[in-house]
């Protein structure tokens, strides 16, 4: 069965917004192509207020006609997202900048290795890497994920977010948790409602469970370099630490897609690796 989501929405409006479109109740995001078909639906009215303001380097900026808040809409034209308004400095340098990683650093990110993950709306491109990274000012930040994506950095709840420019070394990180760890969590079920775990055990014999594409481990103490996948499988009724989600301790780089991007997700099926889990888990179960 495949549900088809039509729009997500906030739990409230942010506070001192209250558009009547926009907020009522509140999108964070929803199909343009629903939108323009079903007239009879809410998301009919926000579609009429929305006029677009200009094409981005990915994707098209759209306005409220009514509140003024601006809203994206994806390369496909299939996803329309808020962009909140204190993304809207960001947002506006991220497209004014062409973001590239050099030679040197795509090496060291290729060797890393990064996971392709999806959003539960939009048609975004995105590869997730786990690292250090020093900037040309001296400052060093570990743990980084950069983000290679075609997706603008307007996602709030992601509190640290940079973009990636300024940067003079990329370095392999002790908080990125083991590619065969990253790949298990792309690939794992969900066992209920929005929980798609995967059992991780430390090397000092304590379990955690991680929760869906996670990339960084930092929790007592203990670094995502000391983290093995499982020989159990994960039980409802077992008490555990549920390790805490990447975005609690990762700064994110936000660099531009390109042509080749997909090269760096090492977590693509027909990958020799990821052969070996598949045959890794069937003996297992
Ligand atoms: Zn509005």
């Amino acid at each position: 069965m495949s549900v088809k989501v039509i729009s997500s929405r906030m739990f409230e409006a942010p506070p001192g917004h209250n558009c009547k479109v926009c907020d009522d109740p509140p999108h964070a995001a929803f199909s343009w192509q629903y939108a323009q078909e079903d007239r009879g639906h809410e998301l009919h009215a926000l579609r009429d207020q929305l006029k677009q303001v200009k094409s981005l380097k990915f994707g098209h900026l759209y306005a409220c006609q009514l509140c003024g808040l601006n809203w994206i809409l994806d390369e496909t034209r299939s996803t329309m997202t808020r962009v909140p308004n204190d993304r809207r400095d960001i947002l506006n340098e991220w497209n004014e900048n062409q973001l590239s990683i050099e030679q040197e650093q795509l090496r060291v990110l290729d060797a890393i290795g990064g996971i392709a993950t999806t959003y539960c709306m939009g048609h975004y491109r995105l590869i997730v890497v786990p690292c250090a990274i020093s900037m040309r000012s001296g400052e060093r930040i570990d743990p980084a994920v950069v983000w290679i994506t075609d997706r603008p950095p307007i996602d709030d709840f992601v509190s640290r977010i940079k973009l990636y420019q300024n940067i003079s070394i990329v370095e392999p990180s002790l908080f990125a948790l083991p590619m065969d760890v990253r790949r298990a969590t792309v690939l794992a079920g969900e066992v209920s409602m929005g929980f798609a775990p995967t059992r991780v055990v430390a090397t000092n014999g304590t379990p955690f469970v991680l929760h869906w594409g996670t990339s960084l481990f930092n929790q007592d103490g203990i670094t995502g370099s000391e983290i093995r996948l499982s020989a159990k499988r994960f039980r409802m009724d077992e008490s555990i630490i549920i390790a805490e989600a990447d975005f609690t301790h990762a700064t994110y780089f936000f660099a531009d897609w390109f042509e080749g991007a997909e090269n760096l997700n090492k977590a693509q099926s027909g990958n020799q690796l990821y052969s070996k889990l598949r045959a890794f888990w069937k003996r297992l179960f």
